[in-house]
């Protein structure tokens, strides 16, 4: 199944030069490449609803892991919504969000810290599907799908728009991948750097200039 790897960036990619597509004025000297256009990110997002339709038969009920994940899960349910109007398949999607960190001062943990509520009882005897940004080692994933379980869910398929190919990477997390990058650090299309870069429309790689003025 080698369509699970969704688009596969290369470790060579160079990308594109910023300056070959529009970006916010303030970030002009702050990106070193445009990884994945806009569009790009639009229509494989596009893909991936087609094969979520096909594979859910119920009403869908979309966790989206913030902060992260909020366009990416904007949408994809709207092109679920447009794909099911235009071949009759319609099916109803509820969203709901989870804010977490598995990150404690700049250490991965096992544990997964919520912002906000664990109760996810609302998801008991639901179709789920889990939309994350972005899965690095897979340990936030791990973690979150092993406490979704606990709720006793009808079924559980995870959307992850971008997944780095790592030494550790974990096969078969993702249902649904947008694309396979590199193991570099990206921001854009809503994934920040210190909270900067969430309003670039790009996944963009940042320049050295980038990362020490956004530095904390
Ligand atoms: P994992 O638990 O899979 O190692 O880490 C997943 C989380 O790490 C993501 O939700 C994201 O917040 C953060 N992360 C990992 N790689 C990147 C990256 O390249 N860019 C950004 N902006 N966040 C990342």
């Amino acid at each position: 199944r080698g369509m699970k790897r969704g688009i596969v960036i290369e470790d060579d990619w160079p990308g594109h030069s910023p300056d070959l597509f529009t970006y916010p004025e303030h970030y002009q000297e702050d990106i070193e490449c445009v990884y994945i256009p806009n569009g790009v990110i639009m229509n494989r997002i596009e893909r991936l609803a087609r094969y979520v339709l096909d594979d859910f038969t119920e009403n869908i009920m979309v966790l989206c892991v913030l902060k992260g994940g909020y366009k990416f899960c904007a949408d994809l349910v709207e092109f679920i919504k447009i794909l099911g109007r235009n071949s009759n398949t319609y099916l109803e999607t509820r969203v709901e969000f989870i804010r977490l960190k598995s990150y404690v001062n700049d250490q991965s943990t096992e544990e997964l810290h919520f912002m906000g509520s664990r109760d996810l009882s609302f998801l008991r005897g639901k179709s789920v599907l889990i939309v994350e940004a972005m899965v690095d080692t897979g340990k936030t994933m791990k973690a979150l799908l092993k406490h979704v379980e606990t709720f006793e869910p009808k079924m559980v398929k995870v959307a992850g728009l971008l997944v780095k190919r790592v030494p550790t990477m974990t096969e078969g997390l993702t249902d649904y991948v947008g694309f396979e990058i590199p193991n570099r650090f990206v921001v854009g299309y809503a994934l920040d750097y210190n909270e900067y870069f969430r309003d670039l429309n790009h996944i963009c790689v940042i320049s050295g200039t980038g990362k020490m003025k956004y530095k904390i």
